[in-house]
């Protein structure tokens, strides 16, 4: 409880707390004020979703699904039926437990929280993939990480590089909730891409503290992620020159510089 209490922010009108599950996965659940209702993101188990609804008397009113993934759905049928919850997710990726399909620019409302959301089409990691936007928060699912970016499964690297573009044309300081703990091994990577950006040595240290302690390195920040993220840098001098030393050729493109240190990254 005092993990959750700890890093809850006090002045959104609602709060947002990690659930963790399975070995790195964070469920986001969005509690309102008064402390009565919750939303949750990609519940790849329904135990720790059930173990937090109890221990905060909560009622589960929706459940929002970013893509298709196990870890992101499994305990999605069960929360349903024992909560008769909504669940909303993308049109394009198979789900069969969805009450509401919805696609990029689909925009919706959770009342009983007084959240207005816009659905972002950020496909690639798989064919249907989407982020829940509601001013201030991205819930992004598998595309962004921090310091990272999803695996391609079912998309192309321009497909990914065009999803990880509408991301960044958000505004600077929307929170980032991702989906996985993945900051610091993220991290060693762009280190090495860009050895001499010193966000990233100190964002290192900041993380391995926080890890040691037991937190989440999530949400992180549009803004932060603009400064330490070597995938929303393609354009930076030595994270081009780093990719084409990778790719043995010049890369004329920040396209083809992120196609690049996708290949770099999934062997490293
Ligand atoms: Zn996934
Ligand atoms: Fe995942």
């Amino acid at each position: 409880m005092t993990f959750l209490t700890r890093i809850a922010p006090m002045s959104s009108a609602i709060q947002v707390y990690p659930i963790p599950a399975l070995t790195d996965n964070y469920i986001w659940a969005m509690v309102d004020r008064s402390k009565t209702h919750a939303l949750i993101v990609d519940p790849g188990e329904a135990q720790p979703v059930n173990d937090f609804l109890t221990e905060y008397q909560l009622s589960l009113v929706g459940i929002l699904l970013t893509h298709h993934h196990f870890d992101h759905t499994n305990g999605v049928e069960e929360l349903k039926l024992q909560h008769e919850a909504i669940v909303i997710g993308p049109n394009k990726d198979g789900i069969e437990s969805l009450t509401k399909a919805v696609t990029g620019g689909s925009k919706f409302t959770i009342t009983s929280l007084g959240l207005k959301f816009i659905v972002l089409d950020i496909g690639a990691h798989t064919k249907g993939h989407i982020g829940f936007y509601t001013p201030g928060k991205l819930f992004c699912g598998d595309t962004l990480f921090s310091a990272g970016c999803g695996r391609i499964f079912e998309g192309t690297a321009s497909q990914m590089y065009n999803s990880l573009c509408k991301i960044t044309s958000l505004p600077d300081d929307t929170l980032i909730y991702c989906a996985h703990e993945y900051t610091l091994a993220n991290l060693r990577f762009a280190h090495v891409v860009e050895p001499s950006n010193e966000k990233i040595e100190s964002y290192i240290e900041r993380v391995t503290t926080l890890r040691k302690q037991g937190l989440p390195t999530l949400p992180s920040s549009l803004q932060l992620e603009k400064e330490i993220n070597p995938f929303l840098r393609c354009d930076k001098p030595e994270v081009i020159a780093s990719a084409e030393s990778y790719a043995g050729h010049r890369l004329k493109k920040a396209e083809e510089v992120f196609k690049w240190l996708r290949k770099w990254k999934d062997g490293f």
